[in-house]
């Protein structure tokens, strides 16, 4: 390609609101341009290296044996109603009425579309496994989109979705997976931290995110330099660690007076004490509990619900006084797999009031009786503790967690910060902000079933599938990509992702330079190089300085000074070649061929 003939869009200001480097490199090099909030359009040369992404990602979907379909983006409302996700997607969904008031769902994820299509087509165990993806659009309503095709409304995934005669086949197709990930990210030269999020709550099925660092990632990994252990903050375990300080007491809960003192940080300067020696305790609200209540204090004004459909009974609202170390945080995730609720939140000042009998600020274990307590495990560790006294401006000294109240449930529901104790080898974690790529998930038969999905065993029996997804971001990753591979000059393009893999730049577009460059664009072109000649009219200096931010990885610099040789330079490096004009063709070719080699497909994993 003549760069006189594509659009070379190139900025040298850094747009406004752009402030991560792939967002502003992308508009700079003129990849991607803002159509509105989270919407974009690629550019000519940014389409180039997001379909190498996609192809990528294609080839190692092909390779373990899924199929490629093509469902529309806009999908009846009516198989939302069917999944129950109507009701529970929220305002992240996109729902449009069509002329004749139909409902319709612009796609935001296909576990909906993939599973009507494979009800239709199932009959027997004969046909199953069967594993379907798509690379499309997907639209969510992002309460705000930002840092550019990291986060848009309107994105590319692939998403893949398989459904199994029974769980063996699902754990095999799910390890393909998770291997067919790890390709995947390496042949985009991504850096990713797979992290695991196999946790009780999810019943231990298995699901795993891949996460690239990032300074601005939504989400905080915790990991374990030591033995690799790697956990999203809202999973995260650690070891217990009791704060050796505290000794245990033989004195009896002593009342005193805190005039006005109710937070921790005034507490401890109030008693001129460390927050170690609190324990913290928080009325949480649960929704549909599943835990058994029935002898819990407080559980006969309770309402216990028996639905059919549902495995257990559930409370459809309760709560819980949680006790905590007052250093530490509740995690509120891990409380709502403790107590088995789908939704959890802080109670009210009215309800706390209610249950403590005293202002907000007061609550405390010691002679809480209106409502069970659940105690971190680090209470467990506790001794000579202070509590809220459950009355206005009284606080409790001298209690034994043990000796001075007992409790209906103990577990780890701590968040879990960085210099906490690694839960598998006792080192200390650290945390980095990270962003998730790509998530693989054992799904159960949550969707086949409640669409009503079946095939017939080898018994003749009617049986439900179950069902693995499996998602990556193709903008994600392609913007990830160049976060991780850029300069202060631009972007620096791994060889199989660069829009061109060489550009040739003349000094001069006319003459001998002409001759040489035009020439070589030809024999490059006839070995398969993805080429782009600069003819522009330009100087030279501008033409290098666009050709650093778009970040072609071999540059070929044609000049009457170096005759008869030409310049050969990679962009990730400081130094450069001359070669004679007659070699040019064969070193480029065997830099790009060897650089392309690197990143094939290739079966062993
Ligand atoms: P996040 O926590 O970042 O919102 P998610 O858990 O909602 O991600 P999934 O539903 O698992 O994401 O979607 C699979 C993949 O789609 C993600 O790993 C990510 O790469 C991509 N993705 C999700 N939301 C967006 C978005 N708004 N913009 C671009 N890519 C996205
Ligand atoms: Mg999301």
């Amino acid at each position: 390609m003549k760069a006189s003939e594509t659009l070379i869009a190139t900025l040298r200001e850094v747009p406004q609101d752009a402030v991560i480097a792939s967002h502003q490199l992308m508009l700079r090099s003129g990849l991607l341009r803002r159509l509105g909030n989270g919407l974009f359009a690629y550019l000519p040369l940014g389409l180039k290296a997001f379909r190498k992404v996609e192809a990528i990602i294609r080839e190692e979907m092909d390779a373990i044996g899924a199929l490629e379909f093509r469902p529309s983006v806009i999908v009846p409302g009516e198989l939302w109603r069917e999944s129950g996700r109507w009701e529970t997607m929220g305002e992240g969904m996109l729902r449009v009425k069509n002329r004749v008031n139909q409902e319709l769902v612009v796609s935001p994820t296909a576990e909906e579309a993939f599973t009507a299509l494979i009800r239709d087509e199932l009959s027997s165990y004969k046909q199953l496994p069967i594993t379907g993806y798509q690379i499309n659009t997907k639209y969510r309503d992002e309460i705000r989109p930002r840092y550019g095709v990291m986060r848009g409304r309107e994105f590319t995934m692939k998403d893949a979705y398989s459904y199994h005669a029974n769980q063996e086949s699902l754990d095999e197709v799910y390890e393909k997976f998770a291997s067919a990930y790890r390709k995947i990210f390496r042949r985009l030269s991504l850096t990713v931290i797979p992290v695991k999020a196999d946790t009780g709550a999810m019943g231990g099925t298995g699901s795993e995110e891949f996460m690239v660092e990032s300074p601005v990632g939504d989400d905080t990994l915790i990991l374990c330099a030591s033995c690799g252990y790697a956990a999203n903050t809202e999973k995260a375990s650690c070891a217990s660690d009791a704060d050796m300080s505290l000794v245990k007491t033989d004195k009896a809960v002593e009342e005193i007076d805190t005039p006005n003192v109710k937070t921790i940080e005034e507490l401890s300067a109030f008693l001129d004490t460390k927050p170690q020696t609190f324990i913290k305790t928080l009325i949480y609200k649960a929704l549909n509990s599943e835990l058994d209540l029935t002898k819990a204090p407080g559980s006969a004004s309770l309402k216990r619900v028996t639905e059919t459909g549902r495995a257990a009974p559930f409370y459809p609202e309760s709560f819980f006084a949680v006790c905590i170390r007052g250093d530490l945080d509740i995690n509120e995730a891990k409380l709502a797999a403790l107590v088995k609720a789908s939704e959890l939140e802080l109670a009210s000042d009215e309800d706390v009031e209610r249950f403590t009998q005293a202002p907000v600020g007061f609550a405390g274990p010691v002679g809480l009786d209106s409502l069970p307590i659940i105690v971190d495990n680090s209470v467990l560790a506790m001794h000579d503790a202070v509590t809220g006294g459950l009355k206005k401006d009284v606080h409790l000294l001298h209690v034994e967690p043990s000796r001075d109240f007992s409790f209906f449930l103990s577990g780890d529901i701590r968040t879990v910060v960085a210099g906490d104790i690694c839960i598998n080898c006792g080192k200390t974690y650290h945390s980095t902000k990270g962003n998730e790529l790509g998530h693989i998930f054992k799904l159960g038969d949550k969707y086949t079933k409640s669409m009503g999905v079946s095939f017939l065993d080898e018994n003749g029996k009617l049986q439900t599938p179950t069902m693995g997804c499996y998602g990556i971001g193709v903008d994600r990753s392609l913007a990830s990509i160049i976060e991780e591979h850029h300069d202060e000059n631009g972007i620096v393009w791994p060889m199989n992702i660069a829009p061109y893999q060489v550009v040739i730049v003349p000094i001069k577009y006319n003459g001998q330079m002409k001759e040489i460059a035009d020439n070589l664009y030809e024999g490059l072109r006839k070995e398969g190089i993805e080429v782009l000649l600069d003819d522009r009219d330009e100087r030279p200096g501008v033409k290098f300085k666009d050709m650093d931010l778009i970040g072609i990885p071999v540059r070929v610099l044609v000049g009457e000074k170096n005759l008869p040789n030409v310049e050969i330079k990679e962009r990730n490096k400081s130094s450069a070649d001359l070669v004679l004009v007659e070699e040019a063709k064969d070193f480029v070719t065997k830099l790009v061929k060897e650089a392309l080699a690197k990143h094939a497909h290739s079966s062993e994993s």
